[in-house]
């Protein structure tokens, strides 16, 4: 692969939700992480190395709880010339939180990240795009604790998250002046593809993708990418539960680092705090 050779001009926004692999899921309460496999290094040097190598700036969404036991690590991310913004503490959706739990959850992961890294931190992204109807609350929480902006609005809809009528670019949203950049889709009602990772970059094929992408930067402008660190670790193991699960936490690992490092080959990435405040 020939490094930078016809990359698109257009700066898109690369995200990271760094979490370890089972903290990512669903069915696994915080209470019982100390069982699991601690394996975050493995697929997190592997994200980092390869965005050293195509000069690739990301925004890095960090838990609380993976700063407070692996600071060294959030070190590295910002020595890296990264973003390093919140992913909250314990990767709680936000539906079974409170609004005084939520804020509590969040402040704390922040007062973290900031001690380690002395910058402000500006972005949240919620666990599992938890930022729906129901919680749109928090966004007023995040505004109030001084974030700038949000990346937690999926503008679709399935059986877990998403807002299926919101914007497709970035807006002013809880009190006016927190900035929500959504998670990018193309399409609209039923026909919308999101074309932004994880998941769904796994299931995609590369082609669809890049197509995708180079869609939504004509019509829309910036997109925003997510992917987690356990997605390039491609031995992670793999728990018993039903298909529907095994597909969302496993399907096509062993493609997802070959696109990655297809897509910042051909596309220009940096922080999502750049794409929206050049900064
Ligand atoms: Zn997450």
């Amino acid at each position: 692969m020939t490094q930078g050779f016809m990359r698109y001009k257009m700066k898109n926004a690369l995200s990271v939700d760094v979490e370890d692999w089972y903290q990512g899921i669903l069915q696994i309460g915080y209470n019982q992480w100390s069982q699991y496999e601690e394996r975050l290094s493995k697929g997190l040097n592997k994200v980092l190395d390869l965005f050293a190598k195509y000069n690739a700036r990301a925004t890095f969404f960090v838990l609380g709880y993976i700063a407070d036991k692996f600071p060294e690590a959030v070190e590295r991310i910002a020595r890296g010339g990264h973003e390093v913004a919140s992913h909250g503490y314990y990767h709680r959706p936000i539906f079974e939180q409170t609004p005084q739990e939520f804020e509590e959850d969040v402040s704390r992961s922040k007062k973290i990240i900031e001690s380690i890294t002395n910058t402000k931190v500006k972005g949240y992204r919620a666990p599992f795009f938890s930022v729906r109807k129901d919680t749109l609350w928090a966004l007023d929480i995040l505004e109030e604790l001084g974030f700038e902006y949000d990346s937690s609005i999926f503008p679709t809809k399935n059986f877990l998250y998403g807002i299926p009528d919101s914007a497709h670019t970035a807006y002013k949203a809880g009190k006016g002046k927190l900035v929500e950049f959504p998670l990018s889709v193309i399409g609209r009602g039923r026909f919308t593809i999101p074309v932004c990772g994880g998941f769904y970059m796994r299931v995609m094929p590369y082609k669809l993708i890049k197509h995708g992408i180079r869609h939504f930067n004509r019509s829309k402008g910036p997109a925003v990418i997510y992917m987690h660190p356990w997605e390039l670790d491609k031995e992670k193991p793999k728990l018993p539960m039903p298909l529907k699960w095994r597909i969302i936490y496993d399907y096509n690992i062993k493609t997802m680092g070959s696109k990655i490092e297809r897509l910042i080959n051909d596309f220009s990435f940096t922080t999502i705090g750049e794409v929206l405040f050049g900064g």
